[in-house]
């Protein structure tokens, strides 16, 4: 059983694809998201991670509940994503 790489929920089903470093992860509380090696290996050594991942869980959410799924893919969707949350929770 894996934990969810944003909310630390316990209960989700990270899926590994073969050909690509990507993991597809469902998580109850998050939804959807797929997420990177790189990625993970970025942001596990990310300080101000521990604030950061709250806002990445919301925008998984905020996308899971669109019908989208969020990508974590590289550094610069995981930034532009950071942001587009926060603009989104100050407002
Ligand atoms: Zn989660």
């Amino acid at each position: 059983m894996s934990k969810c790489y944003l909310c630390d929920h316990f209960k989700v089903k990270a899926t590994f694809t073969i050909h690509t470093d990507r993991c597809r992860v469902e998580c109850p509380s998050c939804g959807e998201y797929t997420i990177s090696e790189s990625v993970r290996s970025a942001i596990a050594n990310r300080p101000g991670w521990g604030e950061q991942k709250l806002l990445l869980a919301k925008a998984a959410r905020r996308n899971f509940d669109a019908n989208t799924v969020l990508e974590l893919n590289t550094e610069d969707d995981w930034l532009e994503a950071l942001r587009a949350e926060a603009a989104k929770s100050q407002g």
